[in-house]
């Protein structure tokens, strides 16, 4: 029987996406060739580019005027390819600290000019997303990052700001409707809540590109990959179709809002057993609760760990451990992850406290 997965990442993926994915590795459009052997400008894999930007746009709704990117590097190369792209020469950012991720996004943008925090919330571990932080209009952007995987933190609404507005999704993408045109530009990898590691999907605006006074190196701009529709360079063409997939099934069953809906129900059965267990503590502010990753600690390590250890190995649960940086216990709840695995969960946290 196939495990709980709770991994924070690379994450579960739906099991009909699963098959699909292993049957083209074999045999793709019955072509009776493998969808990892064939070039990249046959008709069939063109296609499936070009259904995963429909996708993509599709279920986020977003209007005309926005240019859908797979590219590589992960998240990570977003990190300086948003500077490189959208910061003028001797320009301005304004970055909102809420973890490592925005942390490190932070400190590439260093690299090309003035950076202001606009607030930050390290004095508490990440624990909660700082409020009422003022964003300079004579910024060029502002960045957040929507979902802070590591300490179990989301945002719950987004500044209204007088400069470009971008965000790193890559742990709550498609997981919750929200008004996607509120952005200039929006990136994730993949592999938290879409596919396999291998791809970035990156929205972008057209309109704000091609305004820095800076010489960009061709692989980094954005404009080049616009031009040629994700295929400047081979695209890794089976975490783009797996994507695919994913996106597929997600518009077959509903969309955002049903997904949301579920996402909703988990985190609240998850979070409802974690405040009312003695035995258990959340960790970030209630607030701020993430409904993607929930951080809990055991608020009696040396009286129970061993055992609830043992329980969760029994149970099948897989990827439950915290990060380094935090400790404790982590439930990733991505959108494939089933609401019968978060009942099994608490099925063990119950049984634990019954034993105690
Ligand atoms: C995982 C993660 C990243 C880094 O992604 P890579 O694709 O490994 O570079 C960046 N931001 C957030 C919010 C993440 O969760």
């Amino acid at each position: 029987m196939k495990k709980h997965n709770f991994s924070a990442g690379p994450c579960i993926l739906p099991e009909s996406v699963l098959k699909q994915a292993s049957e083209a590795i074999l045999n793709f459009d019955d072509l009776n060739l493998s969808l990892i052997e064939i070039s990249h400008r046959s008709k069939n894999v063109v296609a499936v580019m070009d259904e995963a930007m429909a996708l993509v746009k599709e279920l986020m709704g977003l209007p005309e005027g926005y240019s859908v990117l797979f590219l590589q590097g992960g998240a990570s190369l977003e990190f300086l390819m948003v500077p490189y792209n959208l910061m003028k020469e001797g320009g301005k950012a304004a970055y909102l600290e809420t973890g490592t991720w925005a942390k490190k996004a932070r400190q590439e943008a260093e690299a090309f000019g003035d950076v202001t925090v606009v607030g930050n919330s390290s004095d508490k571990n990440f624990s909660y997303i700082p409020k009422g932080y003022e964003v300079p209009a004579d910024a060029d952007y502002f960045h957040s990052t929507s979902n802070n995987t590591i300490y179990g933190t989301q945002m719950k609404s987004f500044p209204k700001v007088n400069c470009l507005n971008v965000c790193d999704m890559s742990s709550d993408i498609f997981s919750r409707n929200l008004d996607f045109s509120q952005f200039d530009l929006i990136y994730a990898g993949a592999q938290k809540n879409m596919g396999p590691a291998g791809t970035t999907l990156v929205v972008v605006k057209d309109e704000i590109l091609g305004k820095t006074g800076r010489k960009i190196p061709t692989m980094l701009d954005y404009n080049t990959h616009i031009a040629k529709e994700s295929m400047f360079n081979t695209p890794p063409v089976f975490a783009i179709y797996t994507s695919m997939l994913t996106l597929r099934w997600l518009k077959e069953n509903g969309g955002i809002d049903w997904i949301e809906n579920i996402n909703n129900q988990k985190a609240e059965l998850l979070y409802g057993e974690i405040d009312r267990n003695p035995l258990f503590a959340g960790t970030a502010a209630v607030e701020d609760r993430s409904y993607m990753n929930a951080c809990f600690l055991l608020n009696d390590e040396s009286a129970h760990k061993e055992s609830f250890d043992n329980m969760l190995k029994e149970g099948g649960i897989n990827g439950l451990n915290g990060h380094r940086s935090v400790g404790g216990y982590r439930a990733s709840m991505y959108n494939a992850l089933p609401l019968s695995s978060v009942e099994a969960l608490l099925e063990i946290m119950r049984e634990l406290e019954r034993k105690a």
